[in-house]
């Protein structure tokens, strides 16, 4: 089971230190990591190798992924970062296709499956967020709408799967409507989502489905099933420490 921090744009240096410093203090990373319950850290790009090192130093087993990479190999893409880049910080994976990339960002569905094909060939795992809005939900035909964001995708993987790629894609599940609100998806909503993957892209895609959306040390007792999700994409909640050690606890 994955546990997934997406920091966003948050932190610094002096605060990476102190929530490690409270993460330091439970002895029972390794055992949890032993029995497949991993914290997964999405830090902003500037703090990415320092978190690597502070990780390190403290034998923490943590896994540490970017919140986005370029869709494009290398070149003039001022301010963007590559998937070498990422791949020479030793880094595990990256978010892609989050909602507030496509959002307020213009990421298209092409983008995604173009970066998801990228961090494939890398070796980095791609966790591959989905997720309709609010308004899309009210249309009734919402399946659809994760169907043509994960078709682009599943194509890419399908293709790296025949030239030998074993990387794993995990897709996180993250409606719109939950992100930041306060408001979680019910678990029949989650295994609907994950029944719709298995019918239109078979048991490899559900069987890494993630949820995020909310989830918080409360929300998450109600949603862990094991078979339904296989991990959880976290953002407020996991900005403390505390939460995520409460939620390690009720795993
Ligand atoms: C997210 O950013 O992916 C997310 C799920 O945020 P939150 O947990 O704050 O809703």
């Amino acid at each position: 089971m994955l546990m997934v921090a997406n920091w966003k744009m948050n932190m610094d240096r002096d605060a990476i230190v102190s929530y490690l410093d409270v993460l330091s203090k439970e002895g029972r990373w390794a055992r949890w990591c032993a029995h497949g319950y991993r914290l997964l850290l999405a830090p902003p790009y500037p703090y990415l190798d320092f978190l690597m090192h502070e990780l390190r130093e403290r034998e923490l087993p943590f896994w540490v992924v970017a919140q986005n990479m370029c869709a494009h190999e290398k070149g003039a893409y001022t301010g963007e970062v590559s998937a070498d880049m990422l791949r020479d910080l030793a880094l595990n994976g990256v978010i892609l296709g989050h909602s507030e990339r496509r959002r307020l960002f213009g990421e298209t569905d092409a983008h995604v499956a173009a970066k998801t094909a990228l961090a494939l060939s890398r070796e980095l795992v791609p966790i591959v967020c989905f997720g309709e809005t609010e308004e899309e939900r009210q249309s009734k035909d919402y399946p659809r709408v994760w169907e043509r964001q994960i078709a682009p995708v599943w194509k890419e993987v399908q293709k790296a799967r025949a030239s030998g790629s074993e990387t794993p894609v995990y897709f996180a599940y993250e409606p719109v409507w939950a992100i930041g609100t306060g408001r979680t998806a019910a678990l029949d909503d989650i295994r609907e989502v994950a029944w719709n993957l298995r019918e239109s892209f078979g048991h490899e895609c559900s069987s890494g489905l993630l949820y995020g959306g909310s989830v918080n040390d409360e929300s998450l007792s109600v949603l862990v099933e094991k078979g339904t999700v296989y991990g959880f994409l976290v953002g407020g909640a996991f900005l403390d420490p505390e939460i995520v050690l409460r939620s390690f606890h009720l795993l």
